[in-house]
């Protein structure tokens, strides 16, 4: 199931009540269109309006579509999804004694140290 999400005027994305979502999916199709070239626009501006498969496909691909052809303002999208967290780095204990990410654990000639110690630990 998709979770549509629709623009305020202030901007502001809120969720779509599934129950309203299909509704909203066939407000869409009959509020945007086609132009001759295949492009979607504002109903007044299309040849023919979309239907509801093409209106999930193209707020798939990223686009939004406008709820209304008068309102510019006032648009939906589909949810996007949540970013994928960055993983936390993986620490290494230093023969220098600080823990620094593996990356950026250095070999000097008296054992590993962190960058800050490298100088010193490399004499
Ligand atoms: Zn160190």
């Amino acid at each position: 199931m998709i979770t549509i999400q629709t623009q305020n005027c202030l901007g502001k994305w809120s969720d779509m009540p599934d129950e309203h979502t299909e509704a909203h999916l066939v407000r869409l199709a009959e509020e945007n269109g086609l132009d001759e070239v295949g492009a979607v626009v504002p109903r007044f501006r299309a040849v023919r309006p979309l239907t509801r498969d093409e209106v999930i496909a193209t707020l798939l691909s990223g686009r939004t579509l406008r709820n209304a052809p008068d309102d510019w303002y006032s648009v939906s999208r589909i949810k996007p999804a949540p970013r994928p967290e960055v993983p936390a780095p993986t620490l290494v204990l230093c023969d220098c004694g600080h823990r620094v990410p593996t990356a950026l654990a250095m070999r000097a000639s008296r054992g590993t140290t962190c960058p800050e110690c490298y100088d010193e630990w490399a004499n």
